[in-house]
């Protein structure tokens, strides 16, 4: 828990500042519980692929996003006046913010939105020689958007530009998008990763080494990004994890295949429950055979270390889903005001279950025409399955359909 060490003498001191020997000088920079943690999540990001990672962990979700993406977007000496990037409009509401207002409004980034982000040409005519990186949400909150990682990845790469993946939705137990090219892996570590919910952080995860063509004077730019971040903007811009919150997530990682294995299998049948209700009139679950991107996400989304019996991995599809209720958007408000064990709240990938309408909430400050783009109608409930018995999520949902 201390912010920093001490040190024997001044050539100790001296040394250690300059980053010349191992040193837990101060918990901006580093500490030993958060580089506990920052060693397990890039081991089990890594794990399988048979790629060398490193990774930082921040003080949120969206401080990992803001990190990774603005270390893209730095000015070049002799660089073009306009710079872009290419992202999927399917985003999590907070980081949509970042990009649009943020990258976009206050800084003039161009953005360059993808509509479809399972539609590979799209993505291809984005794309010009002022493009910094390519980032997609898979798979994505609310509305379960999912794309061919690996074309994604050779795209990016045929431009000598970074792949950028936030899979909090997915964790490394079910998706670990850097053996299929992703440079950079993004999660919300609030969300399963600590699914007891009495923490917030967020990491970055980086294939060593990644593809850039950006110049950087610092050989970890490119060689180690993660460790790049942590020992420069990082240490100067401040977003470090607190170690408390570090201490949450090691603790509740242990349980991490197993509980993203129950809670699957959970909304699995949550998902088929709601597929078939008459007043229901979509439901976005990738574990759904019917749903349009479920032949893509089955060759991505397994979980780890399992066996069919046939020695192929078990499909997992997450916990996350939304579902749309018949009628104008009260209907949707009736339904939620009428859970009694589902709770009502903005988080996910807790333990209990857990659901918002992300039109009012998490995606509230995009406004109306970024939601439409975005696929998110006031109609959508976002349900996040917990560890309960199927059953009883299930009757929960009958019951407060009825209320219709
Ligand atoms: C919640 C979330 C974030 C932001 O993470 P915070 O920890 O809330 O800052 C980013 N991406 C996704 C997919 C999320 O669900």
């Amino acid at each position: 828990m201390s912010d920093s060490q001490s040190y024997r003498d001044a050539d100790e001191l001296e040394a250690a500042l300059a980053y010349l020997i191992p040193t837990w000088c101060y918990t901006r920079i580093a500490n030993p519980t958060t580089y506990y943690l920052q060693d397990i999540l890039a081991l089990l990001e890594g794990y399988g692929t048979g790629c060398d990672t490193s990774c930082v962990v921040t003080a949120s979700g969206m401080s990992a996003i803001a990190m990774a993406t603005d270390a893209f977007l730095v000015k070049q000496k002799s660089g073009p006046e306009k710079i872009n990037f290419v992202s999927s409009i399917r985003l999590y509401g907070g980081s949509f913010q970042n990009f649009n207002v943020r990258k976009k409004q206050e800084r003039g980034v161009e953005v360059r939105w993808v509509l479809h982000p399972e539609n590979i040409q799209e993505w291809k005519s984005l794309i010009d020689e002022d493009t910094r990186f390519l980032y997609m949400e898979a798979p994505s909150n609310p509305q379960q958007s999912f794309a061919d990682l690996k074309a994604l990845a050779d795209l990016a790469h045929s431009h000598e530009v970074p792949f950028l993946i936030d899979a909090t939705c997915a964790t490394p137990a079910l998706m670990r998008p850097i053996g299929w090219g992703a440079d950079i892996v993004l999660h919300s570590l609030t969300k399963s990763i600590t699914a007891g919910g009495l923490a917030i952080g967020g990491a970055i995860i980086s294939r060593r080494p990644i593809i850039t063509k950006l110049k950087n004077d610092h050989p970890l730019f490119t060689e180690s990004f993660a460790e790049y971040i942590q020992f420069l903007p990082y240490r100067d811009q401040g977003p470090a994890a607190s170690p408390m919150n570090a201490m949450f997530a090691l603790n509740d990682v242990r349980t991490l295949r197993s509980r993203m294995d129950l809670v699957s299998q959970n909304c699995q049948k949550v998902a088929e429950f709601l597929h078939k209700h008459q007043r229901i009139t979509r439901v976005d679950y990738l574990g759904l055979p019917s749903y349009d991107l479920h032949p893509l996400a089955k060759q991505y989304m397994k979980l780890v270390d399992s066996d069919d019996g046939k020695g192929a991995e078990v499909n997992r599809y997450g916990h996350l889903m939304s579902f749309r209720v018949e009628g104008p958007p009260e209907n949707a408000r009736k339904v939620y005001d009428n859970f009694r064990l589902i709770f009502r709240a903005t988080d996910l990938g807790r333990i209990k279950s857990v659901a918002t309408i992300p039109a009012i909430s998490t995606h509230q400050q995009q406004g109306e025409e970024a939601r439409r783009l975005a696929d998110i109608p006031p109609q959508l409930i976002r349900l996040c399955v917990g560890a309960e018995d199927p059953a009883d999520i299930i009757a929960d949902l009958d019951q407060s359909l009825a209320s219709l």
